[in-house]
């Protein structure tokens, strides 16, 4: 293992640049949700030069992409690349280093893989900012063969274990009877009036949750005119918990809250999800022990203990069909908060040159791991056929 581990660091020395260029072209063509032509075209334009099999789109998703490379029978293991940037930010989140982290450990992958057994799969995934592309591939089958799913994303520490919330995106519409708001109110039915009391009852209920459990509403719509009773109103939420379970009684909770204020005012509701459900994070603790096993031998000791985010991640649901990990490495440059400005320029510094480098090397010495040595996927399996229940 050493030694193909030796030959992988080589053929990453040797590639060093063109990882650094990928991340700081992709840096430079900021690209927000599904309109990622940029990125994906370079990193598919890459891959197929180097002998990957392309498939583009995937399904509604024009750019996201699944490139193969199969070596010979073994295991099939995914590297995901974000490459989606924030409007008005660029690329604030670092997603260009995990591109060319998850592209340049690929490419050392394929530089060797007469000493590999399996298959090397880059999945571009785009739009995790928006629209959680990765609900959709888990959804449309596109990751079924994967034996395991790695990836990373800058931060401020280095945190092997990250876990996050699941996610529900709710939209509620109440529908009551227009009419004139001052001659005769009594004849009208006040569709805001039910969301305003919907967020009151939520209100109420927020002290007495548990799991870590969160909700978030905007109103997106509140009638046109103060004289005309709004006979229509929108408000949008997002629920979120440690567990799927926690989460559906939260939901149950709302839907209850949102019950209450229809009678109180007399109008009637609906709702529906209006972005895809997040699963939790599942971590893998037998790949992120690898994970880490290589992060140490690359010189990296500082690790931060593991995290329990109380945001929401589309990896989620990645991490409850295939083993998977999504640790976080440090850009080293002290405090860091995601989606700001100084994120963005130490992404674009030394700091993320450094980062896109080290972490192909930890992506592909872990991938190296689960592709040659059988018992460790085995434990990997086996960790997650009984770590179905959630933490
Ligand atoms: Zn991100």
């Amino acid at each position: 293992m050493h030694v193909v581990k030796g030959k992988i660091n080589q053929a990453i020395d040797a590639i060093k640049s063109q990882i650094i260029q990928v991340a700081e072209a992709i840096f430079d063509h900021p690209e927000t949700g599904n309109q990622e032509y940029f990125a994906a075209d370079l990193l598919t334009g890459i891959l197929t030069e180097k002998g990957f099999r392309i498939t583009r789109p995937l399904g509604q998703l024009p750019t996201a992409f699944r490139a193969q490379m199969a070596i010979a029978p073994g295991p099939v293991v995914g590297l995901l690349a974000e490459y989606d940037a924030l409007p008005g930010l660029g690329h604030a989140c670092g997603h260009n280093l995990i591109a060319a982290a998850s592209l340049g450990a690929a490419l050392g992958l394929a530089a060797v893989k007469d000493e590999l057994r399996g298959s090397i799969v880059v999945l571009g995934t785009p739009a995790e900012e928006s629209c959680g592309a990765k609900v959709l591939l888990v959804r449309d089958g596109v990751l079924d063969d994967l034996d395991v799913a790695l990836m990373f994303h800058p931060g401020d520490a280095n945190i092997v274990e990250v876990s996050s919330l699941a996610l529900e995106a709710l939209e509620f519409i109440f529908e009551g009877r227009a009419a004139h708001a001052a001659s005769c109110p009594e004849e009208g039915a006040n569709a805001l009036e039910a969301v305003i009391q919907l967020f009151n009852n939520i209100n109420a209920l927020r002290p007495y949750l548990k799991d870590e459990a969160s909700i978030h509403g905007i109103i997106v719509e509140g009638g046109v005119s103060p004289n005309i009773i709004p006979e229509r109103a929108v408000a949008r939420f997002y629920l979120r918990a440690r567990t799927r379970e926690a989460l559906n009684r939260v939901a149950q909770r709302v839907e209850d809250c949102a019950t209450a204020a229809a009678l109180a005012t007399g109008t009637r509701f609906w709702y529906h999800n209006y972005e895809p459900s997040y699963e939790a994070m599942l971590v893998n603790r037998t790949l992120a022990a690898a994970w880490q096993r290589n992060l140490q031998e690359l010189g990296v000791t500082d690790l931060a203990p593991a995290s329990r985010s109380r945001g929401s991640l589309d990896m989620g649901n990645v991490s409850r069909l295939v083993p998977a990990i999504h640790p976080y490495l440090s850009l080293n440059a002290g405090r860091l908060v995601p989606h700001t400005r100084q994120f963005a320029r130490v992404v674009r510094g030394e700091a993320g040159r450094q980062l896109a480098v080290l972490a192909a090397r930890a992506l592909a010495w872990t991938a190296a791991d689960v592709m040659l040595d059988r018992e460790l996927l085995a434990r990997i399996k086996e960790e997650f056929a009984g770590g179905q229940v959630t933490k």
